[in-house]
């Protein structure tokens, strides 16, 4: 099996594309929002562009897609979503993308919440995850309801441990200081925002994380940890585990 090599390409403020090659010069980009670094990354390392995978229809994550399909004559896969124009082929739960060019596969996992039509990208112990689950935080319930954002994020939680995850913001600061209000006595936390900021200060990227990190320090993937039930019962004394302590807990951060 090739070797999967992926690299950031930071994109507005705080938007990551990311960039997918196995050792050829062929390589695909996940959620290009923007052409202009992506051209440039492209003729940097000499690939070739044949593939581009979409998470979701948010302007930020496919703005790009046109140009660099005239630029590259790049084949566009994503979700089933008629928001996004120009695919070539669109794809649900369960049904496998292949890109023969680059001898990888990767699984999809439809993932609502964020919006109704999210998916993500999930093999060679790689998930593409775009506004779905962030380091040590999820993406807004602009869509979707509390209850599907929690079966998707346990989808999610149910992959392999070692699995890192490429998620499409750098938001791992600021998470981090909304998590330590939720579980402040969380120790693997501490060390998460402390390995952050640490990555920030020399202007590295924090992703991408490994989910089993993110399992003992994501408030939103412990709606059932009685820490973080406990938190969400101060705002809500009716909260409970798992969907109206996620409810609560994305509440919070919504006004944090
Ligand atoms: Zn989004």
């Amino acid at each position: 099996m090739p070797e999967i090599s992926v690299t950031a390409i930071p994109a507005f403020t705080d938007n990551y594309i990311w960039l997918i090659s196995s050792g050829g010069n062929h390589c695909a980009v996940v959620d290009p929002g923007d052409a202009g670094p992506v051209k440039k990354a492209l003729q940097q390392a000499g690939l070739q562009l044949d593939y581009i995978l979409l998470t979701h229809h948010h302007m930020d994550h496919i703005g790009g897609t046109a140009e660099l399909v005239s630029a590259t004559g790049a084949k566009v896969f994503g979700p089933h979503d008629s928001r996004i124009p120009g695919q070539d082929r669109s794809y649900g739960e369960g049904e496998t993308v292949d890109l023969p060019k680059l001898r990888l596969k990767f699984d999809v996992i439809e993932v609502p919440g964020h919006t109704s039509s999210h998916i993500a990208f999930y093999g060679h112990g790689s998930l593409f995850c775009g506004d779905t689950l962030f380091s040590v935080g999820c993406g807004r319930l602009f869509e979707g309801t509390p209850a599907q954002m929690l079966n998707s994020l346990d989808k999610i939680a149910a992959l392999p441990p070692a699995t890192r995850v490429y998620c499409g913001h750098e938001y791992t600061l600021s998470n981090c200081d909304f998590a330590r209000e939720v579980e402040p006595d969380n120790k693997k936390l501490a060390a998460r925002a402390s390995a952050a900021e640490a990555a920030r200060a020399t202007g590295r990227s924090t992703l991408p994380s490994e989910l089993g990190d993110e399992l003992a320090v994501n408030p939103f993937l412990r709606s059932r940890h009685p820490a973080v039930v406990a938190a969400a019962k101060k705002h809500n004394p009716a909260a409970k585990p798992g969907e109206s302590t996620l409810a609560e807990i994305r509440a919070w951060k919504d006004r944090w």
